[in-house]
């Protein structure tokens, strides 16, 4: 379709779309007027991946189905993306803000040699162009930016657009491009493991509890880990207890590590520091627990409570619980 915004697709690694894309979907359909395509890098696609990518308003699904798309490596990907940008032309691309698309997005605008607008909040058509908002000044400000060129490559920050509702029984054309696949210069020769908390992916949660140096020692996390199984949340972390080896950086909330916007952002024995803030200040209910009456981050929550967060987490676990069974 001419004038495409593609979506390249985040999955599980295991054939499933996440979440996040009946966001990127939902909102390159709406600021498009429903010319959203999916493209899917994998290794092993499913059928109800591509029946879901349909279903949130895909209208054409590029299926780039080939082994040498797993594990993830950018020189693979962005090639393959590249030739065929080159070749359909779209008017933009679209990713989530995931460590992969990140990266990925990145290495694509250069490859296109467009710009790229990252850790977008919001769009809009101006006339023939498009205009996109994002945050800088760890999110102080919200700039407002456009393309020189097409296609216009956009990294959409998480739980910020409204997700597509889903049209049951919706049907998208499925294309497989043929052409050679890039091949990989680089191996991988380390071991790969997925590590799995049993809690939802930070990025993707849509709430999230965040443990700051309060914490106190990695062996009180648990405290945070039992109120998420509860009700269902992320658990994160600040850099002064990522610093300080209590949890791994993946689950650092900030500048320097992940951007969240969830639901809900409940901070525990965490100051608010603005480093800490440019990674969540758009989730859209923040609280925060401290014992320090003057600690910034009660500048920015909607809801606070001074006191020692060793008291106020399992009572607030006992509730949420009560709550749920009922
Ligand atoms: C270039 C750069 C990048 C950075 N990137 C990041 C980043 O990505 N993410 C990030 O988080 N930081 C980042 N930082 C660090 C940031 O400046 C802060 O140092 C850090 O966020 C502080 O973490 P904290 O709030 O856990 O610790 P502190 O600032 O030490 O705050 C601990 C808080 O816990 C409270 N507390 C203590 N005990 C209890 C208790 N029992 N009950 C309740 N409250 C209690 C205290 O009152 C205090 O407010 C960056 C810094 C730099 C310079």
């Amino acid at each position: 379709m001419p004038n495409a915004f593609w979506c390249i697709v985040e999955d599980d690694r295991r054939g499933t779309p996440k979440k996040v894309m009946a966001e990127v979907i939902g909102e390159a359909a709406r600021v498009s007027s429903g010319r959203a395509e999916a493209v899917w890098l994998t290794d092993k696609a499913s059928e109800a991946g591509l029946t879901q990518l349909a279903e949130w308003g895909a209208t054409k699904v590029w299926l780039l189905e080939n082994g040498a798309f797993a594990p993830y490596r950018s020189e693979v990907w962005v090639g393959a993306a590249a030739e065929l940008a080159a070749k359909e032309r779209p008017r933009a691309i679209f990713a989530p803000v995931t460590s992969r698309a990140r990266e990925f997005a990145a290495r694509l605008a250069a490859r296109l040699g467009v710009g790229l607008a990252a850790d977008c909040v919001a769009f809009a058509m101006d006339g023939e162009r498009l205009v996109a908002t994002r945050p800088v000044y760890a999110g102080k400000l919200l700039a407002k930016v456009a393309w020189a060129k097409t296609p216009w490559v956009a990294t959409l920050r998480p739980n910020v657009f409204r997700p597509a509702d889903g049209e049951p029984g919706r049907k998208a054309a499925v294309e497989r491009p043929s052409g050679p696949t890039p091949a990989a210069q680089m191996k991988f020769v380390e071991r790969r493991e997925e590590v799995s908390t049993g809690l939802p992916e930070l990025t993707e949660a849509e709430i999230v509890l965040s443990g700051g140096r309060g914490m106190k020692g990695p062996e009180h996390y648990v405290i945070l880990e039992d109120m998420a199984r509860v009700i269902g949340a992320a658990v994160g972390a600040s850099r002064a207890a990522v610093d300080a080896g209590w949890r791994p950086h993946r689950f650092q909330i900030g500048q320097t590590g992940r951007t969240i916007s969830p639901k809900l952002y409940m901070g525990f024995g965490v100051s608010g520091a603005i480093q800490h803030l440019a990674g969540m200040r758009t989730s859209k209910v923040i609280v925060a627990v401290n014992k320090d009456p003057e600690a910034p981050i009660f500048r920015i929550a909607d809801y606070g409570i001074v006191a020692d967060l060793f008291e106020v987490v399992p009572e607030l676990t006992k509730e949420f619980k009560k709550l749920l069974e009922k």
